[in-house]
């Protein structure tokens, strides 16, 4: 699943390749990626791209509007889910793409705004067949609900020790819960929270209320650092590449039955929520590895 790190470059990719091209067409193959009806997705055509950005785990396209915000404009934003992605075409074929469940969920054909002619464009698709990719059509950002209820951004400056602090007080959920949580901390999923908790050394079932001002700081350094190091090595690389360097650079995440870059045990896994988590039991659980508290696994 793309993080704050990748959509981060996904976005700075974007505003070297599509903004000051014109969108030209729009096709949506897979309509169930579409949440929004009204403008619709054809008010785009016709109009140029202006901007791209980043709202926590959201890629958002300015089109048309004016000034660098894109005032009065529209605006294209896209949850990537977790697989979901954008694939970069310099060419597109011109015969609109066939209807149905296949990975394609929308097209965006561009122009070059002085000639007229095509100009490239992305597919956004998803793989499998758990369909979450979701593509929004609206005239501010905040109109979609998961931009709307994001927490404060890992890379904003006002995220200092004293906010995540504030953040974690009287909060009785797990470390690991809290850090994903996208209405507490916007931009850090399942991969980079397994590698902060690894940085840390801390258990990720470590309840939020136990930390010490100590675990707090040395918490907010590697969600920071942890951050801006994938970021700085996603910068200036192409939609295609941002998958292999996010897997190359992660320690734990991923990682099951693989020994531990730092101490040589084996990293272990436990389902959590509806995923898996990653963590070394030398470097995190005291050497204990940690009990599966799916509810599902209760029951049997
Ligand atoms: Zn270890």
């Amino acid at each position: 699943m793309p993080e704050l790190p990748e959509v981060e470059a996904l976005a700075a990719f974007l505003r070297e390749r599509a903004v000051g091209r014109v969108v030209a067409r729009v096709d949506v193959p897979g309509i169930h990626v579409l949440k929004t009806y009204d403008p619709p997705p054809t008010a785009l055509a016709g109009l140029e791209v202006t901007g791209a950005a980043r709202h926590g785990k959201f890629l958002d396209l300015t089109v048309g509007g004016s000034g660098p915000g894109g005032d009065g404009g529209l605006h294209l934003v896209v949850h990537l889910a977790r697989a979901g992605w954008l694939h970069w075409r310099e060419s597109l074929p011109p015969a609109p793409p066939r209807m149905g469940k296949g990975p394609l969920g929308m097209r965006i054909h561009l122009a070059d705004p002085a000639t007229g002619e095509t100009a490239g464009g992305f597919d956004l698709t998803e793989q499998g067949t758990q369909k979450r990719l979701a593509v929004y059509v609206v005239r501010e950002p905040a109109e979609v609900p998961g931009v709307a209820r994001l927490g404060i951004d890992v890379l904003d400056p006002a995220f200092t020790v004293d906010a995540l602090a504030g953040l974690l007080t009287g909060q009785r959920s797990q470390v690991k819960g809290l850090l994903t949580d996208q209405s507490v901390l916007a931009g850090v999923g399942n991969a980079y929270s397994d590698e902060v908790l690894w940085e840390v050394r801390m258990s990720p079932f470590k309840p939020a209320s136990s930390l010490t001002d100590d675990d707090v700081a040395r918490l907010h350094a590697a969600l920071v650092g942890t951050i801006r190091d994938a970021v700085g090595r996603a910068e200036g690389l192409a939609a295609g590449k941002l998958k292999a360097e996010k897997k190359s650079g992660l320690n734990v995440h991923g990682r099951a039955g693989l020994p531990c870059p730092r101490c040589g045990d084996t990293v272990r896994e436990v389902s959590f929520a509806t995923k898996a988590l990653q963590y070394c039991p030398t470097c995190q659980t005291g050497g204990k590895p940690l009990a599966d508290r799916r509810l599902s696994r209760l029951l049997k």
